[in-house]
């Protein structure tokens, strides 16, 4: 029986991970799919070493590299609940559709190393999180190996992202003597068998932190150690609080080996049970309620080539209200456009098909021959747009130099296409005409030459360039503005989308500039 969309929208839990390179998000998602009941056997997803490739995989730079270069969704269904898992890339060069890819979920996974701890991107990616204060639980990996104490591990968790942290499994022992995480909330253990990782295992559990099954199962000092630990936690920690949870102030931890595939499970029952349905939206015009009837979304990355087969663009909406019905007239808000939508996809466990239906939550891909932009508004007829869909500033600029000089027509087309799609920024600066490349992650510039040459016809190198960060500019009045372009004139650049933008050649450059300029306000990040 078709259940109604509100009951439909209920059910969506869409979330991404976060997580520092080889901390084990790609092992967990292949896990996550084994509990979807997506893939028969854990371990198909990706295989750096084996040469077998992810589902998510699709370009062909991606499969050289063994790495993910961009975002992919995944859909599962788990118990009563349809998951959305939104990929991002984790491979220390990756670029904003990363952080783009946070502004469409409702929730967030973090996996920490548990020898490593806290690492960088891990910091940066919750900075992001935090800008919209997205729950975050929190899965401490690989304690099948000699790693850090766990109570280090969550001091650090507190002290460097500043989140509160509620245990909900503890580990039992570590490497080779890892026996398995005791439940707090439900007071059973649960034992842990090595070499099953590629299965969903049948678990042993025992109730009760004083039941002497616990001291024959795991030996009797680790249990007694279980025991005193958990009263030092128990005193030292916070407990699990829903509404602190879903106002990002605390985060649920498990502990678990994803490659073991032990203690995900436990994680994923926390998902679907704690982790909000699709919330409401800010636009700019008035907040926008999931169980709204009419549909709205708003795209939030586009991408090339999935399929090198149908090189095919694919814009990637999320829902934000109402149901996508095949068929259904939307209006594209910032040209005023209505399309008729027959073909949407939707990725169920990486396999793109052709949807009747998807809701708030879900995200499906639109074909687009060039006329969808990161950060469109899409309604049933409504004037809206979305807000909270930033442009960062770049951190990685190279100058660009055509191989044959007559190509710069493609070249300047093709670089405005591909800043449109956010595969980079672009900045043509004033006083000459130089174009300059901006980047988040450096693979990012691999990507646009190689697309420049597949695409546009055009083949072109990079040069270093005199610029270490950029800032959109803004002030109260035109004139002001005016008055700065003049003064500033040798470093100002229009970005791709005509924006005024400083490029700053050093960061102490950028400090005095401001401190002479109090009227202008220079943004790193731009709101599309
Ligand atoms: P990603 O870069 O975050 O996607 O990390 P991967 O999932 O690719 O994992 C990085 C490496 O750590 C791989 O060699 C994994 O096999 C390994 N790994 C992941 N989880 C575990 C774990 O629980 N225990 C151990 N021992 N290794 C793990």
């Amino acid at each position: 029986m078709a259940m109604k969309p509100i009951d439909e929208i209920h059910k969506r839990r869409t979330f991404a991970i976060i997580s520092h390179p080889d901390a084990g998000k790609t092992t967990i998602t292949e896990k996550l799919l084994l509990y979807g009941n997506q893939i028969q056997l854990a371990g198909t997803v990706k295989g750096k070493k084996s040469g077998r490739h992810a589902t998510s995989d699709w370009m062909e730079m991606e499969k050289e590299r063994g790495i993910s270069v961009t975002t992919s969704v995944m859909q599962f269904p788990y118990q009563d609940a349809m998951v959305n898992l939104l990929d991002t890339p984790g491979h220390a060069d990756f670029s904003e559709d990363t952080y783009r890819t946070l502004t469409a979920v409702d929730s967030a996974l973090m996996v920490i190393d548990a020898a490593k701890g806290v690492e960088e991107r891990t910091v940066k990616l919750m900075e992001v999180c935090r800008l919209r204060d997205t729950p975050i639980l929190t899965f401490i990996n690989k304690l099948d190996r000699d790693v850090r104490d766990p109570i280090e591990v969550l001091d650090e968790i507190e002290d460097v992202l500043n989140i509160e942290c509620a245990p909900v499994t503890w580990p039992i022992g570590m490497g080779k003597s890892f026996k398995g995480v005791y439940n707090l909330l439900r007071d059973a253990t649960v034992l842990y068998k090595t070499g099953q990782g590629h299965t969903i295992q049948d678990v042993r559990e025992i109730e009760g932190l004083n039941n002497p099954e616990l001291d024959q199962a795991v030996g009797a000092d680790y249990a007694q150690e279980l025991r005193d630990m958990l009263e030092l936690v128990r005193g030292a920690s916070h407990d699990f609080d829903l509404q602190r949870f879903l106002d990002g102030r605390l985060t649920p931890v498990f502990f678990g080996t994803a490659l073991g595939n032990f203690g995900v499970d436990h994680m994923l029952d926390g998902l679907v049970k704690w982790a909000p349905a699709p919330q409401p939206r800010e636009a700019v015009e008035r907040k926008v309620e999931a169980e709204e009837p009419k549909m709205t979304g708003f795209v939030f990355k586009i991408q090339a080539n999935m399929d090198p087969r149908h090189r095919d663009r694919i814009a990637f909406m999320r829902i934000c209200s109402g149901k996508y019905q095949k068929g259904i007239k939307l209006k594209q808000c910032r040209t005023g456009k209505e399309v008729r939508i027959s073909d949407a996809l939707t990725f169920l466990a990486g396999e793109r098909d052709n949807v009747e239906e998807a809701f708030a939550g879900d995200i499906i891909g639109l074909h687009n021959h060039g006329t969808i932009q990161i950060g469109d508004t899409f309604t049933e007829g409504e004037d809206l747009r979305f807000t909270g869909i930033p442009h960062f500033a770049p951190e990685l600029f190279r100058r660009v130099v055509l191989n044959d000089p007559l190509k710069s027509k493609q070249l300047h087309k093709g670089l405005t296409q591909l800043a449109e799609e956010g595969a980079t920024q672009v900045f043509f600066p004033l006083r000459n005409n130089d174009v300059v490349l901006g980047a988040v992650g450096t693979l990012q510039f691999d990507v646009v030459a190689a697309r420049l040459k597949a695409e546009y016809g055009v083949e072109c190198r990079y040069e270093p360039v005199n610029v270490t960060t950029a800032r959109w500019m803004e002030a109260d009045s035109e004139r002001e503005l005016a008055s700065f372009e003049r003064k500033a004139y040798d470093n100002l650049a229009r970005d791709g989308a005509g924006h005024l933008t400083y490029l700053a050649p050093t960061r102490v450059n950028l400090q005095l500039t401001e401190e002479r300029h109090p009227e202008i306000r220079f943004l790193e990040t731009r709101e599309i």
